[in-house]
């Protein structure tokens, strides 16, 4: 016999977290002499790593090397974890 132990539906529902557009990122996505951050923006971007669209609306880390704030990129979690796997097996020390 099936037990009855499923809760009412909203006894103990949280309320919805109020959309964030920016958050800090992940430890493993941090990389020394850059700024990253997760946001989630408005406007559609190319993500560098798979040359695809970021959509708006998607999480994404926005990746800002602090000696040139120009090279701005937004990336793909995926493509910028592959990334960092990347450039650290040729010998880059990141420090993780
Ligand atoms: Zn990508």
């Amino acid at each position: 016999m099936p037990r009855k132990n499923r809760r009412a539906p909203d006894e103990y529902a949280p309320p919805p977290a109020p959309p964030r557009p920016q958050a800090d990122a992940p430890v493993w996505a941090l990389v020394p002499g850059t700024e990253v951050r997760r946001m989630a923006s408005e406007k559609p971007y190319r993500c560098p790593g798979c040359d695809l669209e970021v959509r708006p609306g998607v999480w994404h880390f926005v990746v800002v090397p602090e000696d040139a704030p120009d090279e701005r990129r937004h990336w793909h979690e995926g493509c910028w974890r592959v990334e960092l796997n990347r450039t650290r097996g040729k010998g880059r020390a990141f420090d993780l």
